[in-house]
């Protein structure tokens, strides 16, 4: 019998086509699975500090105009901590900027290892730090300054290979909470602020809340 009939002809004609069919939605789910993995890292990377691998300052903002609202709906408490180092130019100075960047990141590792995974750690500028801890009040805020303080100070936080040095850093924290008079983000900032200042005054390697 003649295979070439008509009909024959239009099956043959459909399978081909069902298979390019089902080749192009596959490719369509290959492509779509990599643009979606490629938005996650876009999205990962845009919230993120590159050199800490901390939350960047950008996403900090947002986040403590949020957690703000939420605390005073909800009526939490809510506090901020402010740390930065204790004379890092001369970290810089001896050691170079290389390690000085590698104190940054491991300063970075053992205050995450410390917080609660509902606090939110963001690198706030060159070598301050921030963590705003939600449902936290004052008292708590300052015991968790106190055990930061503790543990970075007794840290190594970089190993010199040449001469077997270890660098040691110190830390200074504000610390701020929400209450009746500060009310929103920049009073709050300040008041951590104020605190850091006022640390740094009275010696550095200190915890100071705003008087
Ligand atoms: P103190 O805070 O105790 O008053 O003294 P300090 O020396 O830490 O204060 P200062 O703010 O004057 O210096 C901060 C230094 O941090 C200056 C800057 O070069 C350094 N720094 C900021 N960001 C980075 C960074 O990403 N990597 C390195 N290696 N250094 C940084
Ligand atoms: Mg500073
Ligand atoms: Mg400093």
């Amino acid at each position: 019998r003649n295979v070439l009939n008509p009909l024959s002809f239009i099956v043959a004609l459909m399978l081909l086509g069902g298979g390019v069919f089902v080749y192009l939605v596959g490719q369509l789910a290959l492509k779509t699975m990599s643009d979606i993995r490629k938005i996650a890292i876009l999205q990962y990377e845009s919230i993120t500090d590159s050199l800490t691998g901390l939350k960047n300052r950008r996403y900090f903002d947002q986040r403590l105009h949020e957690e703000i609202a939420h605390s005073r709906r909800y009526r939490l408490p809510l506090s901020l901590l402010l740390i930065d180092v204790d004379h890092f130019k001369v970290v810089n100075d001896t050691y170079g900027h290389q390690i000085g960047d590698e104190v940054l990141k491991n300063l970075s590792k053992v205050i995450l290892e410390m917080v609660r995974d509902s606090d939110i750690v963001a690198r706030y500028g060159g070598e301050e730090i921030a963590i705003i801890t939600p449902n936290t009040e004052k008292a708590e805020a300052i015991l968790l300054a106190e055990r930061l303080r503790n543990i970075v100070q007794k840290s190594t936080l970089a190993s010199i290979d040449a001469t077997q040095e270890v660098v040691q850093i110190t830390i200074s924290i504000g610390v701020s909470t929400l209450n009746l008079v500060v009310m929103d983000k920049d009073a709050l900032v300040e008041e951590a602020d104020k605190a850091l200042y006022e640390a740094k005054k009275l010696g550095r390697n200190r915890v100071q809340i705003s008087s």
